[in-house]
């Protein structure tokens, strides 16, 4: 048993082929999917797709990046926040808040970087509004985005989506409560960090993730990442930490199980 905590079956690259991949995927033993939004427009499809397959749940929210387009509460307009909550009561197949967070790679000037903030809070304060985990995108802002969780305290924590910090500040993110989840990078023959995070964290820990169709795991490196590839990361940390694969897959289904707060059945 399998659970991808992060992928987008809502991107057009895989949506397009949805029944393929999505079937591939099963047939591997890959049966528990949180698919994640990163627009309003995603999340809408993450929940058309968990409202059509029991093995899909949806995360929606607004990642940072798309700073422009989200309307901040004291804007006065429909905002953003409010869309979110609407859409969150339309299912039950929503479990988490996500993805969201801080992206400093693309931009950096002052004022992205606050409006970033806000919205990483407002998305925060509806996640403990509706008593859901959320799903942190955190890019180039690892001490901020800690920041900002410390400060603002999510009553049922999350997953620190693709987690690319130092094993250090994982093990500051791992007492706040929150899980490391590991992808595609974790296979690469330079990520030192990502390596030794897995090594010096709990195994309480430890999730796993795809984020097809970004970051396929060696030997798919540089191609489009496909929800079945998750078995190579998954392989390569069991290998990482003597266990086999099987155990690997249990520890982590069921840590992903206990975060998103849903029971297998
Ligand atoms: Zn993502």
């Amino acid at each position: 048993m399998i659970f991808d905590t992060h992928i987008h079956f809502n991107d057009e690259r895989i949506y397009q082929d949805f029944d393929k991949y999505f079937s591939e995927a099963i047939k591997l033993g890959v049966n528990r999917f949180l698919c994640i939004g990163y627009d309003l427009e995603s999340s809408k499809l993450a929940i058309n797709l968990a409202e059509k397959h029991k093995e899909i749940y949806a995360a929606i929210g607004v990642i940072p990046t798309e700073h422009k387009q989200y309307v901040l509460k004291e804007e006065g307009k429909t905002s953003t926040i409010d869309e979110i909550r609407s859409l969150a009561k339309t299912s039950k197949k929503v479990i988490s808040i996500g993805e969201i967070g801080l992206d400093y790679y693309w931009e950096n000037a002052p004022e992205i970087k606050e409006k970033q903030k806000i919205m990483f809070k407002e998305q925060i304060e509806l996640a403990n509004e509706l008593n859901l985990p959320i799903s942190i995108h955190c890019r180039n802002a690892i001490q901020d985005c800690y920041n900002v969780l410390k400060e603002n305290k999510v009553k049922k924590t999350g997953i620190m989506h693709c987690y690319s910090g130092s094993k250090e500040m994982a093990k500051e993110f791992e007492k706040l409560g929150y899980k490391i989840a590991f992808g595609g990078v974790l296979t690469f023959k330079n990520s030192k960090d990502s390596k030794e995070t897995l090594l010096n964290i709990k195994k309480e820990s430890i999730v796993f993730e795809t984020d097809a169709p970004y970051l396929a795991p060696t030997p798919y490196r540089g191609k489009m990442n496909e929800p079945k590839y998750i078995c190579e990361t998954i392989k390569y940390a069991a290998e990482m930490l003597n266990l086999t694969y099987e155990e690997m897959q249990n520890i982590s289904f069921k840590n992903s199980l206990e975060i998103l707060n849903i029971k297998y059945e």
